[in-house]
């Protein structure tokens, strides 16, 4: 079935996922479920959600109902979380925290801030939420991005260092007034995570949310089996995948150079920028898909990897329980985690 890339995406009344990732629903045999004809009838139901939210195209589709209301509460969901964590919206919270360096937060801004210092320490500084400044500066998501003049990207990079940030109970301190902290590496995996609680505790048991790219696969298809989530082809078109993953109750991130780009003087520059040059990581890698139960690691992990390139991330998601990764280099061949195989792709 469908999919799109973060910027553009596909209506059709079939399965509209965004982004990276495609997921199959076909040749499902609703074996587990085919006793009466209301229950078959019930289980081919579905209804897809989508909306504009969180600079992206975001899509709830639920299975066995075709009721729409836990779709429009995700949606309503995505607008509230967007209230919290958008750097540019001057109405949320980030935006304020920016503004006045220092205030006490709510527990979702504590949550991804806290969990995005992990993964700062964790790698080192090769992810680091203090680039909000430098990617304002390239413009990625305006009509004409561009390179930068270096002075400009020195002058910000003197205030980029997540160290400028402090947490102290839910009190957020950022020591550098020209520090600007940017989430857009991990907000939409902690609000995937959110929506998927939402569902689950409304007992929707099987559904596919998809913000841009972090796809949360909640539950089961409603015959019981996994779902396939291909991951697309970096840079063709997405109904073109390079390998399919098999999931439940599990989400599946992607972070890919191809995603937010534009080309200069024959030169392609991505959104993942290094903390120490203010420029892309370049480093042979196209894309990272992680694979994780909680989708504020997948978010996380998926940037961390492609910064850390495919040694370092590599080594990182095979010291970590539970979590996958597969690389794809620019050769196009495909690097897979310890039992990534076994446990994905049977
Ligand atoms: P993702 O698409 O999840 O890989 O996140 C990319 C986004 O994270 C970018 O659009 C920036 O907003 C931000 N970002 C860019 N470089 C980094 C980095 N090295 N560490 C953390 N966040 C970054
Ligand atoms: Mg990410």
């Amino acid at each position: 079935m469908a999919t799109k890339t973060k910027n553009c995406w596909k209506t059709a009344e079939k399965l509209t996922i965004c982004a990276v990732l495609v997921i199959y629903l076909t040749g499902c045999s609703f074996a587990g479920i085919s006793g009466s004809q209301s229950a078959s009838s019930d289980a081919e139901k579905k209804v897809t959600k989508s909306d504009f939210a969180l600079d992206t195209v975001v899509s709830v589709t639920l299975y066995g109902t075709d009721d729409p209301t836990l779709a429009e509460g995700c949606l309503d969901l995505c607008h509230k979380y967007e209230l919290v964590f958008s750097r540019t919206d001057s109405e949320s919270e980030l935006y304020a925290l920016n503004e006045q360096n220092s205030m006490t937060v709510s527990d979702d801004l504590l949550s991804v801030i806290t969990t995005a210092l992990h993964y700062c320490e964790v790698s080192n500084g090769a992810f680091d939420i203090t680039l909000g400044e430098i990617s304002d500066m390239y413009g990625f998501t305006s009509d004409s991005p561009s390179v930068p003049p270096q002075d400009k990207l020195d002058a910000a990079l003197a205030h980029v260092g997540y160290q400028h940030i402090h947490v102290d109970g839910h009190t957020v301190t950022i020591d550098d007034p020209e520090t600007v902290v940017d989430l857009g590496a991990i907000a939409k995996g902690y609000i995937a995570d959110r929506l998927a609680d939402y569902l689950k505790e409304n007992g929707q048991q099987s559904a596919v949310i998809d913000l841009g790219g972090n796809v949360y696969c909640v539950g089961t298809k409603p015959d019981g089996s996994d779902y396939n989530v291909g991951i697309q082809y970096p840079f063709e078109d997405t109904s073109k995948t390079i390998t399919t993953v098999h999931v439940s109750n599990m989400s599946v991130v992607t972070s890919g150079i191809y995603e937010r780009s534009f080309e200069q003087d024959g030169v392609l520059y991505h959104h993942i920028l290094n903390p120490q040059t203010g420029y892309p990581y370049d480093n042979g890698l196209l894309a990272v898909s992680i694979v994780s139960e909680k989708s504020v690691d997948g978010d996380a992990l998926s940037t961390t990897c492609f910064a850390l390139g495919l040694d370092g991330g590599l080594a990182l998601i095979n010291s970590l329980d539970g979590i996958y990764a597969v690389f794809v280099t620019d050769d196009y061949q495909l690097h897979y985690s310890d039992g990534f195989q076994a446990a994905l792709e049977q």
